[in-house]
């Protein structure tokens, strides 16, 4: 903190995005309370969780895990929508650092490389940034696992041929997600990381598209479980 932090932090406190209080300067994006008291789902602690439960019988999944409950009318909630909608980079990094620190001893802490779930084109421009990573960015941090945002790639129609036939080997059956170095992924344990888990599809579209190159295991964390 410098003086201009100080004189920032006097005149427009950063306030807990959940209950508004002014936050001190150990605390950021939530208070002490409001941290506390995230619903959180434990999830990393038990390998037949809900999250996992989604992908059985759809793609082999290692581990799935969730940070938070995510349901409407939640104080929480706005952590989401903030996050999305709100231009608040900071919450992602934040709590993907948060949850990053409780994984420390699990078993994603053993995995090689941290991907987000790539944005929409049109979605990424409008918002100027990919929330799930920020969210990525926060877990490798506290991880230490390294993370890369240009592997795992979102393809729309539309885009110049040209392109395609270079990725045309690795176009799932929906089209959707390519990867542009499948290469870098062999033999390694890959984490995709997204802000919301609801149904799975499209996380189950991103692993199903990694589990194609040799030696992949893919595990799947999320902010969230709807
Ligand atoms: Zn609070």
């Amino acid at each position: 903190m410098n003086f201009k932090d100080d004189l920032l932090q006097f005149f427009f406190p950063e306030l807990c995005v959940v209950c508004h209080r002014i936050l001190t300067r150990q605390e950021s994006v939530l208070c002490m309370d409001c941290f506390f008291h995230i619903p959180r789902t434990e999830f990393h602690k038990d390998p037949e969780n809900a999250v996992a439960q989604l992908f059985w019988g759809r793609v082999g999944i290692e581990n799935a895990a969730a940070f938070f409950y995510f349901s409407k009318g939640s104080l929480y909630q706005v952590l989401i929508h903030k996050l999305k909608y709100r231009g608040r980079k900071d919450i992602g990094i934040e709590m993907g650092r948060a949850f990053g620190a409780e994984l420390k001893s699990s078993i994603f802490a053993s995995a090689n490389l941290i991907l987000p779930v790539p944005l929409h084109p049109s979605k990424l421009k409008l918002r100027g940034y990919n929330q799930s990573e920020m969210i990525a960015e926060g877990l490798s941090r506290a991880l230490e696992v390294a993370t890369d945002f240009n592997i795992l790639q979102r393809v729309v129609s539309g885009q110049s041929q040209t392109r395609k036939s270079r990725f045309d080997r690795y176009l799932n059956a929906e089209g959707k997600y390519v990867l542009s170095n499948p290469a870098a992924l062999e033999g390694k344990h890959i984490i995709i990381v997204d802000d919301v888990v609801t149904t799975g599809s499209t996380l189950e579209a991103c692993a199903i598209e990694i589990l194609r190159v040799p030696g992949t295991r893919v595990s799947v964390l999320t902010l969230a479980v709807a």
